[in-house]
């Protein structure tokens, strides 16, 4: 079977949560062994929201995520892990990637809709960051990229602009496939389940998400206090957003089918779900913690780490960035 090369990446917008575990690492982490891994912390994708950003909480950010992907279980000796700003070329191939994507490609994307949403102003990188998104995985020849079903779009695009720039300039660069998880891939959020959970609002608003690195006692009140219904409704084609969210988030930590969850809790109070569902979270949680902060002890090591992930990957962004050059003709 041919090797795959996995891409993958983290915006360090705010802290990772129990969305940004099931839908993507906890993927990255059971698939290591199979393929060549290559995940990234994507810290310019954070500037498209300037307002939020503040140089020292960044950096420090950025660090965070990357620790949290070690402490997750990535394998640094199976898997680079490193800084997006830290390769130059992301930021070069962005642009010429700009140049070749029609205007409206970028326009059509939901995302860009759900994140200007109710602001008065917002950056054009807002509007375009999804090219720089196509940049970091057409750089690495990657072939298969593990997201949750909110970035499927984005991937599409990287898909269309990669044969768009091949058909215009010759073969350059390998066609990304999206790889989304059967469960877990779109977890929504505890205080509005029509929202999926998202680490920038969970900035704003505490009863939001999970995040990886909050306390027993927050995660416990923030899943005690998860919005459901007035009811006592557990089955799933007739349950509410707020129940479907707790019986999926139950199904990706425990395996049990979720018929035979609905089944176990069906004429008791939606208090007796949220207790399960928090015992298997804070079980997840708990040991990610203590990784953490063992690794964290020492701040060297992640450096050691991303010094060496950064060597070994930057060769590969290199060779791209010559044949990119050489196709279109720039120095
Ligand atoms: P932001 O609000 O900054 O966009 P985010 O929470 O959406 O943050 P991203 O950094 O955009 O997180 O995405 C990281 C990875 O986690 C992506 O693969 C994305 O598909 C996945 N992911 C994010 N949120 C969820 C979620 N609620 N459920 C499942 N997967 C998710
Ligand atoms: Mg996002």
């Amino acid at each position: 079977m041919e090797r795959k090369r996995i891409f993958s990446g983290v915006q360090p917008t705010g802290a990772l949560h129990l969305g940004s575990y099931l839908g993507a690492i906890r993927q990255w982490v059971l698939h290591q062994a199979e393929n060549d891994n290559i995940f990234c912390v994507v810290d310019l994708h954070s500037l498209t929201i300037p307002e939020a950003v503040n140089a020292k909480v960044l950096e420090a950010k950025s660090r965070e995520v990357a620790g949290l992907y070690l402490a997750c279980g990535i394998d640094p000796d199976r898997c680079a892990v490193f800084i997006q700003s830290h390769v130059k070329e992301h930021s070069e191939l962005a642009w010429i990637l700009t140049c070749v994507t029609p205007l409206g490609w970028a326009e059509k994307m939901t995302q860009f809709k759900s994140k200007s949403e109710g602001r008065d102003s917002v950056s054009t990188g807002l509007l375009t960051y999804p090219i720089l998104q196509a940049a970091d995985i057409l750089l690495y020849d990657a072939t298969h990229i593990p997201v949750g079903e909110d970035q499927k779009q984005h991937i599409e695009l990287a898909r269309n602009i990669a044969q768009r720039f091949n058909n215009m300039f010759g073969e350059v660069f390998v066609l990304p496939t999206p790889s989304i998880p059967e469960v877990g891939a779109r977890v929504m959020a505890f205080d509005d389940p029509e929202s999926k959970m998202s680490k920038s609002t969970a900035v704003t608003k505490p009863g939001h998400a999970v995040s990886l690195l909050d306390d027993e006692k927050r995660i416990r009140k923030t899943i005690m206090s998860a919005v459901t219904d007035s009811g006592s409704e557990f089955e799933w084609d007739k349950a509410s957003a707020g129940v479907r969210n707790l019986l999926a988030i139950h199904h990706a930590l425990s395996g049990e089918p979720i018929a035979s969850i609905s089944a176990r809790f069906q004429g008791r109070g939606y208090g007796y779900l949220k207790q399960e569902v928090f015992d298997l979270v804070w079980g997840a949680v708990q040991p990610i913690q203590e990784r953490y902060t063992a690794l964290t002890a020492d701040p060297t090591q992640l450096d050691r780490v991303l010094d060496r992930s950064t060597a070994r990957i930057r060769p590969i962004a290199e060779a791209t960035m010559k044949r990119v050059r050489a196709a279109v003709g720039v120095g």
